[in-house]
């Protein structure tokens, strides 16, 4: 039997999208998801959800979506996952659910992100919401920070009838959903909707709220019967080589805060100005530098660059996020590795120096070792560097709290039910991890709330 092909997803054209922020792709019709669902074979055991941190119910949502059973699908999909909208956009699927679809072997497997996404977007259309009323417990937990591990924790506990806070260091909550993934792959009226559903249920969230600075931690062991910490890895790597700090050179973190949190991208009309020049190189190849590039595009930079030491077959980055990339004009640049930057007698950076690398074995992970090919260096033209080697745990609350066992690179330790060494203190997501993905996060906040609740009714 002929394999009928994906039904193709509609998308803003590159020439238009990297003059907006608006979502790239469009989303599918009813009548498109009804056609996307029909193909699910319905397998007896769905290899799917095999891959679902969060463990969704994925063969009977597809199969309520083909019966055009919208409500139902959403329902069933909000009860193992607070945000479907926001997962359906961003989680690398092609990892997880639908890389464990028997039709991945075909190459056409169930475009899932995109049906959970559409069903989320119909019931915000139609002002659907999970209506549940928890039944009070009388415990109270205090959760640090508010990105994906902290919501799924918050929702799950909340549920149990717990009295949930969540303090949030930030203007705005959602984590990295809200400060770092662009509005052109997450509109941020999808992220306020799917937050506005933990105030519905009643979890408390409180704004500019540092735990370890404004917000005593001492005084939260007293007042709450339980903590847990999803602190997030904001943290930036540098490569401390000459020239990291002249003007024009970024973190990623900082870029990425600019242009989405503090709108740097509606200047003036916000007051967050950003400097992004001509030639942008942009030095990784994960989703944090896609991002980079992809903003750095619309901000009206000429040629991007994306430097990496690896091919992009090796890339961290969502496979849709390279190919976005390529069809809006970022060129990439393989094989090649930063050693210094330059800059002009005013202090602004002027090119850097790369060197060529070739492969020699591999690393712990498995991937080619790139080790650089001596008198290989060159230099390149830029007038901007964004720096998005990766992050590291947030060290601001941990420097506070000294007591709090954590690994040498700043990972907070925790046991089998992820307590940390301060009894009642529990901890995940890329504080844990030192950075993943949003649904890992999520698996991680859902398995916390678990190990919380029990320790609370012991
Ligand atoms: C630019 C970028 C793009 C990404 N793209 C993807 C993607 O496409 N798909 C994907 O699956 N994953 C992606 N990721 C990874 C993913 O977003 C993270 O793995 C995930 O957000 C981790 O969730 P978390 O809840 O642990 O932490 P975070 O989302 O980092 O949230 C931590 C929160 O804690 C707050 N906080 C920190 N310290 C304190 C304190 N002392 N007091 C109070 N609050 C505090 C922070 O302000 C923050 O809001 C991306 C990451 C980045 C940076």
């Amino acid at each position: 039997m002929a394999i009928q092909e994906r039904i193709p997803m509609r998308e803003q054209d590159p020439e238009v999208r990297i003059t907006n922020f608006l979502s790239v792709p469009l989303g599918y019709s009813a009548e498109e998801a009804v056609a996307e669902a029909k193909r699910c074979l319905q397998c007896k055991v769905p290899l799917c959800e095999t891959g679902c941190p969060v463990r969704m119910d994925i063969k009977d949502i597809i199969n309520l979506i083909a019966d055009e059973k919208f409500e139902e699908a959403f329902l069933l999909s909000k009860k193992d996952n607070a945000v479907p909208a926001m997962t359906g956009r961003v989680c690398p699927q092609e990892d997880q659910c639908e890389g464990k679809c028997v039709l991945d072997k075909t190459g056409q497997p169930i475009n899932i992100g995109k049906l959970f996404a559409f069903v989320a977007d119909w019931a915000r259309d139609n002002e659907l919401m999970d209506e549940t009323t928890p039944q009070e417990n009388g415990k109270k937990v205090a959760i640090v920070g508010s990105g994906p591990a902290s919501i799924t924790c918050a929702v799950d506990l909340r549920k149990l009838g717990c009295h949930v806070t969540i303090f949030e260091a930030l203007h705005m909550a959602g984590g990295v959903l809200q400060y770092g993934i662009p509005a052109f792959r997450l509109p941020r009226d999808v992220v306020d909707y799917e937050l506005s559903y933990l105030e519905k249920i009643g979890v408390d969230i409180q704004l500019n709220q540092v735990v370890g600075q404004n917000v005593d931690f001492e005084e939260l062991k007293k007042d709450y019967d339980a903590i847990y910490l999803a602190t997030g890895a904001g943290a930036p790597r540098f490569l401390n080589c000459e020239g990291e700090k002249l003007k024009g050179v970024y973190s990623a973190n900082e870029f990425l805060i600019r242009v989405n949190l503090m709108k740097a991208y509606k200047f003036p009309s916000w007051d967050t100005p950003i400097f992004c020049g001509n030639k942008v190189g942009v030095i990784g190849c994960g989703n944090v530098a896609m991002d980079s590039a992809r903003c750095a595009k619309r901000l009206g930079a000429k040629e991007v660059y994306i430097l990496y030491r690896r091919t992009k077959q090796c890339a961290p980055a969502r496979a849709e996020e390279i190919h976005h990339a390529e069809e809006e004009g970022i060129i990439f640049k393989e094989m090649i590795s930063p050693c210094r930057m330059l800059g002009n007698e005013d202090g602004w950076v002027t090119g850097i120096e790369m060197v060529k690398t070739e492969f020699k074995g591999t690393d712990k992970s498995g991937r080619p070792r790139p080790v650089n090919i001596e008198g290989s260096e060159f230099i390149m033209e830029v007038d901007t560097i964004i720096n998005a080697l990766g992050t590291t745990p947030n060290r601001l609350f941990l420097s506070n709290v000294p007591e709090l066992e954590t690994h040498s690179w700043g990972g907070i330790k925790v046991d089998d039910n992820f307590m940390t060494n301060i009894p009642g203190v529990f901890a995940g997501g890329d504080a844990l991890s030192g950075g993943s993905t949003v649904i890992e996060a999520m698996g991680n906040g859902r398995d916390a709330a678990e190990s919380i609740n029990k320790y609370l009714n012991k």
